[in-house]
């Protein structure tokens, strides 16, 4: 029999065609719902359905992500929100109706997602505060492949749980959008990639504006009500720092100067991958001031773009370690921005791959981690995979 099949085009614009010139695609299985994903190119469907997912935030891109990975047939997804549904989420959140308004935003996912887009996930949802609850967050990550980052406290927070990650050896993505514009960042957890801290600053997160600083009257107050900085660990580095600036009371220049440094440092301390799986909030990182979406909008375009971008972005990754071709020695691009506007007639979007940072702070202690666990093993304290914790 003559196998060829026509297949227009392939070879002169080098798409992904599912079939190869002179080959017929596998028989189809009556029934299966993942036939036409089995038969694209290069994609991996048994890969697919080993795969874990923790999808941190099911607002406007974290439902969509969450509807994306439910479709491709994963094996388990967790996910986790501490709000519930409002009225202007409705434009773009996919998962929640009118008859909503008021629910548990996990609870109504996971329920709809059950109802309409399940084909053989398992999946779990936890209405929880992912700073207030860490603990929570950590040991859902020690069962999940890959964190899908989409809660918007900060940069603190993303530092956070690159971290966790990064101690895992388990993928960090997360994507952002506003307005017209997207932004995808991948780190693959392993120890000689570079990770989200490699490349991004927390040090915005602890400055203050003049405007901000007029109303500065003690430290514990100013930091809750301006940053949500609470609990027993923040006033104890409070009081470390002012112990090591030799004062009890200072100025609001002082504060921004002098103390706000000097509580960063000891953050970034406190984060590295060594100790975050130990702590059961982290109420003493700083939640940024930016922009909410009330200032710059979003709308349906956007999110579900992102999200199927994101949930792109992470499948190609995934397919590209494990097929060992020629390109996998090209470089993946761990960052990507997306511009939809299109008044000029076009999207504009660039990426780029980055590198490992030999200084930062999360890599170079992860592999100092590594390294001493090959000389002392501790005395199993039961967390299997998990970092040892000093
Ligand atoms: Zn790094």
């Amino acid at each position: 029999m003559d196998s060829t099949v026509e297949v227009n085009a392939t070879s002169k614009f080098e798409l992904d065609y599912i079939v190869v010139e002179g080959q017929q695609p596998p028989l189809e299985t009556p029934g299966d719902v993942f036939d036409r994903q089995r038969v694209m190119k290069d994609f991996q469907q048994c890969l697919i359905e080993r795969q874990c997912a923790f999808v941190l935030g099911v607002g406007g891109i974290g439902s969509s992500i969450a509807m994306c990975l439910v479709r491709m047939g994963i094996d388990t997804i967790h996910l986790l929100d501490r709000d519930y549904v409002e009225a202007s989420n409705l434009n773009r959140q996919i998962l929640f109706s009118v008859t909503d308004i008021g629910r548990s935003k996990v609870e109504t996912a996971a329920q709809h997602l059950k109802e309409i887009h399940n084909l053989r996930t398992n999946i779990h949802y936890y209405h929880t505060d992912a700073v207030r609850n860490w603990s929570c967050v950590v040991e859902i990550a020690k069962k999940s492949t890959v964190i899908f980052n989409n809660i918007d406290y900060g940069a603190v927070f993303d530092y956070a749980v690159n971290s966790l990650c990064k101690s895992l050896g388990i993928i960090y993505i997360s994507g952002s959008t506003y307005a017209n514009n997207i932004d995808i960042n991948l780190y693959s957890g392993l120890l000689n990639d570079s990770c989200w801290a490699c490349v991004n600053l927390i040090n915005d997160s602890f400055k203050f504006t003049n405007q901000e600083l007029e109303i500065f009257n003690d430290i514990s107050s100013f930091l809750k009500e301006n940053c949500c900085i609470s609990g027993e660990k923040s006033r104890s580095i409070i009081e470390e720092c002012l112990q090591e600036l030799k004062t009890d009371v200072i100025s609001p220049t002082q504060f921004s100067t002098l103390f706000m440094p000097l509580y960063q440092e000891k953050l970034v301390g406190l984060l590295l991958p060594q100790y975050i799986e130990n702590y059961q909030s982290i109420e003493f990182i700083p939640k940024d001031r930016s922009f909410p979406t009330r200032t710059v909008g979003s709308w349906i375009g956007v999110c579900l773009s992102g999200s199927c971008l994101v949930v792109n972005t992470w499948m190609q990754y995934m397919m590209k370690i494990k097929r060992l071709t020629a390109d996998n020695n090209k470089s993946f691009h761990n960052w990507i921005q997306i511009n939809l506007s299109m008044f000029d007639g076009s999207y504009s979007t660039t990426g780029f791959p980055n590198e490992q940072d030999l200084n930062c702070p999360i890599c170079s202690n992860v592999k100092k981690m590594k390294e001493q666990k090959f000389i002392t093993i501790p005395a199993g304290n039961g967390d299997a995979g998990g970092a040892s914790s000093s």
